[in-house]
C-alpha cells in the first residue's frame, strides 16, 4: 500500500515520492509465481501451436483458453463467490504482460478476460453471474464484446443496432450489424450494445446459439492474424429480457468503464510484447556480423538498444504505478458496500486519465520498438522467416483499438478540464502559481547528494510547463477548447510524458538502494536516457501548444517559460547510453 492515496490526475499538480508508487520490484511471491506460470504456459503450450494459430486454426485457441481456465488465468478478476480469484490489478496486469509473448493468442485472451468478461462481473445480476460466469472463468465458454459497428467506431454511441420488445414482453428482438468483434467466430457469449427503441443505448448478454444471430466471415487483417475478427449480424435475434445487462439506457456506462480496464491491460500487454521484441532484436544484433564484427558492437545499433530499453523501463514503471494507484483505491471500498461494483467502477474511473495515458504511451513504445527491431534486422526484418516481421504487423492494431490514440489523447485534457471546472483538481490555482514563477527567476542549486536530483527538478519544472500551457489554453478557449483538437493533443503529450518520466524516476529511486553497484549504473543510465528523451518531447509538445494558443508578447513569454521549464542537464548521455546498451547486449534481453 502506498504512503497516500492519490486522486486521478493529481500527479500533475502535486509532488509524488518514491513511497507513493508501486513498482515491479514490489511484487509478492504469489504475484511472481503467477507471472512465471503464465510465462511457462506461453512457452510450453502456446508457442508450439503459434504457426497453426496464425493460420486461423482456432480450435487451438479454444483449447488453450480452456487450459488457461484450468491454470486460473481467466479468473484473476472474478469475484470469489463465483469461483474467481479476485486478485489485484497488479496481478492481472502481470498476467496480461506475460501472455503477450503469445502474439495473436494474447489478443483472444485479453478480449475474453477483459472487455468480454468484466461487463458481466461489474454489472451482471446474481442470476446472470450464476448462469454465465462459471463458464467464462473456466474457459468452457469464450466471451466477446460488440460495441463497434460499420458506421460507428470512435463515435460508439452513434450505434444503429436496435432492440424492440416482443409483443409478449419476454424477448428483445435485436437488429443490426456489429463490426470487428474480437473472438467473433469462437465466442459463446457476446456483450452486445444496441438501442432499445432506437434510442436507449443498452448492453445485452447474447448467446451464440441465439436464433437470428449469425457470424460474418473472418476479416483479412494486416496483423494478429491468429485472432478471430468478424461481424456479428443480428436479424430479429431473440434475446430474453433477463439478458439485459445493467439498466436500459445506461449501456454507455458499461461500454466506457470497461474500456478503462481494457486500456490499462493493453498497456501491460504491449509492454510485454515490447520486451519480447527487443530481446529478439538484441539476440539478432549479437549474432549478425558485418565488417567482421557483430552489429551489436556498432554505436548506431547500441543507441537503438539503449533508447528502446529506456522507453520500456518507463512503460513498465508507468503501468505498475497505475496498477498500484487503482489497487490502493479499490482496497478502500469495503466488500459489503451496497452496490459494491458501482463504487468499484468509480474507483477505476477515477484513473481514466492514467488509463488513457497507459494505452497511448505503452502502445507507442511498442511501435518504436518493433520499428527499430526490424531496422536492426536489416533486410531480414522484412521477410517472414524472422519474427521481427510479425512483430511489426501485429503492433499496429494497438494504436487503433480500445479507443484510437487520438481519441485517448483528447480524453486526457478533456477529463482534466471537466474535473478542474468541478473543483476536483486545483488546475487554475496551480496554473496561476506557475505563471507567477514564470516571472520570478529561480536561482535554486541542485543538491547532488539527493538521488536523481536533476531528474526530480526536471519533473517539477515540466509540471510548471504543463500548467502554463494547459492554464493558458483553458483560459483562452474556455468551453470551446473541445473544438481545438490540435491544442488538446499537444497538451495531452505534455501530460503523458510527465507521468512516464515521473514513474520512471520514482521507481529507479525506490529500487536503487537494493541494487549492486553495476546494476545501479544501469538504472541510472536508463533514467538519464529516458529523462533526456522525455524533456525533449515535452518541450516540443509544449512549444507547439504555445504557438497554437498565443501570439505576440504573451507567446514570447510562454516560449521563454517553456525553455526554462524543460531544461535538463544530460551531461554524460553518450556514456549512459553505451553502458545501458552494453548491459542489455551482455544479458541478451531487456535488462530490468
Ligand atoms: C483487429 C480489430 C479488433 C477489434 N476488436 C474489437 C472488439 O472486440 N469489439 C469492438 O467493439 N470493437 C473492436 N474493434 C474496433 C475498434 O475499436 C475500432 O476500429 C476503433 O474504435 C476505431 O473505430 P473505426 O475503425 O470506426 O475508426 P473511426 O472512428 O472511423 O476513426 C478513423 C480515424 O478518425 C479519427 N477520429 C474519429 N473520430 C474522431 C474525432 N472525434 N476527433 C478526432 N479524430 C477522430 C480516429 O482517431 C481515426 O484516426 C476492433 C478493430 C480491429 C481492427
Amino acid at each position: 500500500m502506498a504512503a497516500r492515496i492519490f486522486k486521478g490526475a493529481e500527479y500533475l499538480v502535486t509532488e509524488s515520492s518514491k513511497d507513493d508508487v508501486f513498482t515491479p520490484e514490489d511484487f509478492s511471491d504469489e504475484q511472481r509465481q503467477i507471472g512465471q506460470m503464465t510465462e511457462q504456459f506461453v512457452l510450453n503450450e502456446v508457442m508450439p501451436l503459434r504457426e497453426e494459430i496464425e493460420h486461423q486454426q482456432f480450435q487451438h485457441v479454444v483449447k488453450l483458453m480452456k487450459k488457461c481456465g484450468e491454470l486460473g488465468l481467466l479468473m484473476i478478476d472474478a469475484p470469489e463467490e463465483y469461483g474467481g480469484l479476485e486478485l489485484d490489478k497488479a496481478t492481472s496486469m502481470l498476467a496480461a504482460e506475460k501472455i503477450s509473448a503469445s502474439g495473436s493468442f494474447s489478443v483472444a485472451y485479453s478480449a475474453h478476460t477483459g472487455i468480454g468478461t468484466l461487463p458481466l462481473v461489474y454489472y451482471g445480476t446474481e442470476p446472470q453471474k450464476e448462469k454465465y460466469l462459471g463458464k467464462l472463468i473456466s474457459g468452457e465458454w469464450i466471451a466477446a464484446y460488440c460495441l463497434t459497428e460499420p458506421d460507428s467506431g470512435s463515435d460508439a454511441l452513434g450505434a444503429k443496432a436496435y432492440a424492440t420488445l416482443s409483443e409478449d414482453g419476454r424477448y428483445y428482438l435485436l437488429n443490426g450489424t456489429k463490426q470487428f468483434t474480437t473472438n467473433g467466430a469462437i465466442a459463446d457469449l457476446y456483450t452486445l450494445f444496441a438501442k432499445v427503441d432506437k434510442e436507449q443505448f443498452t448492453a445485452f448478454l447474447v448467446e451464440r446459439s441465439t436464433e437470428g444471430l449469425s457470424v460474418g466471415p473472418e476479416e483479412k487483417k494486416l496483423g494478429i492474424k491468429g485472432s478471430s475478427t468478424t461481424q456479428i449480424i443480428l436479424d430479429n435475434a431473440r434475446v430474453p429480457v433477463e439478458n439485459v445487462l445493467g439498466e436500459i439506457g445506461k449501456g454507455h456506462k458499461i461500454a466506457f468503464n470497461v474500456l478503462n480496464v481494457g486500456r490499462f491491460k493493453l498497456g501491460a500487454a504491449v509492454t510485454g510484447a515490447a520486451k519480447n521484441a527487443l530481446e529478439e532484436g538484441i539476440r539478432y544484433a549479437n549474432m549478425r556480423k558485418q565488417f567482421g564484427r557483430p552489429i551489436a558492437s556498432f554505436g548506431a545499433i547500441k543507441e537503438k538498444i539503449a533508447d528502446l530499453t529506456a522507453e520500456i523501463y518507463a512503460a513498465e514503471s508507468l503501468i505498475y504505478r497505475l496498477a498500484g494507484l487503482i489497487d490502493d483505491r479499490l482496497a478502500t471500498i469495503p466488500k459489503e458496500t451496497a452496490n459494491y461494483y458501482d463504487a468499484y467502477q468509480r474507483g477505476i474511473e477515477e484513473y481514466a486519465i492514467e488509463c488513457a495515458i497507459a494505452k497511448v504511451f505503452c502502445s507507442e513504445v511498442l511501435a518504436d520498438v518493433v520499428d527499430e527491431v526490424v531496422q536492426i534486422h536489416g533486410g531480414y526484418g522484412f521477410v517472414q522467416e524472422y519474427p521481427a516481421e510479425r512483430f511489426y504487423r501485429d503492433e499496429r492494431i494497438n494504436r487503433i483499438f480500445e479507443g484510437t490514440n487520438e481519441i485517448n489523447r483528447m480524453l486526457i485534457p478533456g477529463i482534466l478540464l471537466t474535473r478542474a471546472m468541478k473543483g476536483e483538481i486545483p488546475l487554475q490555482r496551480e496554473a496561476m502559481k506557475a505563471f507567477e514563477s514564470l516571472m520570478t527567476p529561480s536561482f535554486e542549486e541542485l543538491d547532488d547528494s539527493v538521488p536523481f536530483a536533476a531528474e526530480k527538478a526536471l519533473i517539477a519544472d515540466l509540471k510548471q510547463a504543463f500548467l502554463v500551457v494547459a492554464g493558458t489554453g483553458a483560459q483562452k478557449f474556455r468551453e470551446k477548447i473541445k473544438e481545438e483538437q490540435e491544442v488538446l493533443l499537444a497538451i495531452a503529450d505534455v501530460a503523458i510524458n510527465i507521468f512516464a518520466v515521473e514513474s520512471c524516476v520514482l521507481r529507479a529511486e525506490k529500487m536503487l538502494p537494493k541494487l549492486s553497484e553495476a546494476k545501479k549504473g544501469t538504472v541510472v543510465a536508463a533514467v538519464k536516457t529516458f529523462s533526456y528523451a522525455a524533456a525533449e518531447k515535452t518541450a516540443n509538445a509544449a512549444r507547439k501548444a504555445a504557438y497554437y494558443i498565443e501570439e505576440g508578447d504573451p507567446l514570447t513569454m510562454m516560449l521563454g517559460g517553456i525553455r526554462r521549464f524543460t531544461k535538463y542537464d544530460a551531461t554524460g548521455l553518450l556514456q549512459a547510453k553505451r553502458a545501458l546498451a552494453n548491459a542489455a547486449i551482455e544479458a541478451e534481453r531487456y535488462v530490468f
